[in-house]
């Protein structure tokens, strides 16, 4: 029969929406002439539900919530190793269009590892080090990767001494400074600090979603993002510019406000587009990534100097998302994409075993 696709979405992140948007275009979009489509809904309290196959078109997204008709299967048993050892159950490939942790950061792609599935994206490590923004700018520099001025403090080290993380922000990154949760995703958690007086709470925000932060100098900058897809072979995209009507491209600005504009191609001179398409194919090998990225860069206005900001190794994807976007405006429309990723996915799969 045609091969079964785990369609894997939602999780215990603080993504969760926005990955169940992700799953819904993805599941319309997906060929199921070629595809037998299977919903696996991962609740936001972590319970994994396996839907019967989709057939047809979903009307909306709260399709996808997988009431009780629609389980096939009771609570974790997509889990169990009778699951893994049934041929009959198993997936060909899982498509996980996760976001955050627990879902783009390694540890689903682990379980997956051990159950000796194809799946779509990065593996264990590239998944895990690109998620974590302190380990990320480590590996870019060992890389000589450019990227703005950063540090990391955690948890413990801010309650041991406040003041004195205060006072080393303050040498060492100055203001204004942006604020991140080391390991999250759509801005959330992230603030911009501008005095001294914001950083306190900037810096107790952060710590409400990690037990690490990363505090870095923020710079004038125009965003830019590229797609990078393939495995050891890999092609980036054209690029594409982030114009928010906000301070910075907040959440709000990412899915709620309408007045974000994705510029594509980008307007950049030559040089700076060669340059920003040759780091973002740097960035996604020196993370050890595979199968899809988006990587996000600043182009800083004052002199054009190009900085890495970030690798997302499962980006925004719904067709009105920067990275799809970005590939059909490289040639490869929405459906042709979902179906080149899948193939990846499986081919990668296959090479290793
Ligand atoms: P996503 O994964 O959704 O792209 P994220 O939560 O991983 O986002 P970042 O991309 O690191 O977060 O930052 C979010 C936004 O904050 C950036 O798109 C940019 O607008 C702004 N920003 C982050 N860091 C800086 C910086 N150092 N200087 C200027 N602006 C910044
Ligand atoms: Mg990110
Ligand atoms: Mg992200
Ligand atoms: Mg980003």
């Amino acid at each position: 029969g045609k091969p079964r696709v785990a369609i894997v979405y939602g999780g215990k992140s603080a993504e969760y929406e926005v990955s169940l948007q992700t799953a819904y275009s993805v599941i319309n979009a997906i060929n199921k002439e070629k595809y037998e489509v299977i919903p696996v809904h991962i609740t936001n309290a972590g319970r994994w539900l396996e839907g019967k196959p989709v057939a047809g078109h979903l009307e909306y997204k709260e399709q996808l919530l997988l009431d009780e008709n629609r389980v096939a299967t009771s609570s974790n048993e997509w889990l169990t190793p009778s699951t893994i050892t049934s041929a009959k159950s198993k997936p060909d490939v899982v498509f996980p269009l996760l976001h955050g942790p627990n879902g783009e950061d390694g540890t689903v792609q682990g379980l997956f590892e051990l159950l000796d599935v194809a799946y779509v994206g990065s593996g264990v490590s590239g998944s895990a080090v690109a998620m974590d923004k302190v380990l990320m700018k480590d590996i870019f520099k060992a890389h000589n990767i450019p990227q703005v001025t950063y540090m990391s403090v955690t948890k413990y080290e801010w309650h041991q001494d406040q003041h004195g993380v205060m006072d080393a922000i303050h040498s060492a990154i100055g203001f204004p400074c942006f604020v991140k949760p080391a390991n999250l995703g759509s801005s959330i958690g992230i603030s911009k600090s501008n005095h001294a007086d914001d950083l306190m709470k900037s810096m107790k925000l952060a710590f409400l979603y990690d037990e690490k932060v990363v505090i870095e100098a923020a710079v004038d900058a125009r965003e830019i993002e590229m797609g990078v897809i393939g495995n050891d072979a890999i092609e980036v995209s054209v690029a594409g510019e982030i114009i928010a009507d906000s301070s910075f491209y907040d959440y709000e600005a990412k899915y709620k406000d309408g007045h974000t504009s994705l510029i594509i191609p980008a307007k950049l001179a030559e040089k700076t587009l060669t340059e920003v398409q040759t780091l973002a194919m740097k960035a996604f090998k020196a993370l050890n990534c595979s199968g899809l990225s988006r990587v996000d860069c600043f182009v800083r206005k004052s002199d054009q100097k190009v900085f890495v900001n970030e690798v997302n190794t499962m980006p925004g994807f719904t067709p009105h998302s920067m990275f799809p976007l970005l590939w059909k405006n490289t040639g490869l429309e929405y459906s042709a994409l979902i179906d080149r990723l899948i193939r990846l996915g499986i081919e990668r799969h296959q090479e290793r075993s």
